[in-house]
């Protein structure tokens, strides 16, 4: 937790969905955009965004596809083709964010997250736990 080379200390996302984040502002409370459309909709008691909810909707099954291959692990690690997450139904154009780290890029859903483990060839994904 020290080894955070950021001012600002992680927090938690305050929609409800519990992921811990480096914030860039201060006054960041939502993970991103999505997430801030997600907890004011909740917050307020809108009615909400029908292209939100079909959002929240892709995420949370492309989330459950992450689980799925996350674990089939083989080794200690989860590095599937992307064709095969696509056969079931993912949809790598939609996620919570994206994040560098160690010179690879994350893309998040609620509980997983995966970087293509080339950047030229991005045929294997390698998927992770968000915590
Ligand atoms: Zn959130």
């Amino acid at each position: 937790m020290n080894k955070s080379i950021s001012p600002l200390k992680k927090r938690i996302c305050k929609c409800g969905c519990e992921i811990e984040f480096q914030p860039r502002r201060k006054d960041q409370i939502y993970f991103d955009t999505i997430h801030a459309n997600h907890g004011y909709n909740h917050g307020k008691r809108k009615e909400r965004d029908p292209n939100s909810s079909t959002v929240i909707k892709h995420i949370r099954k492309n989330d459950s596809i992450l689980r799925f291959f996350y674990e089939q692990k083989v080794g200690g690690e989860a590095k599937p083709r992307l064709s095969s997450l696509k056969d079931a139904g993912f949809n790598s154009a939609i996620s919570v964010g994206n994040m560098e780290k160690d010179g690879r890029r994350y893309y998040f859903m609620y509980n997983y997250k995966y970087c293509f483990l080339s950047t030229e060839n991005k045929e294997y994904v390698k998927i992770e736990k968000v915590k």
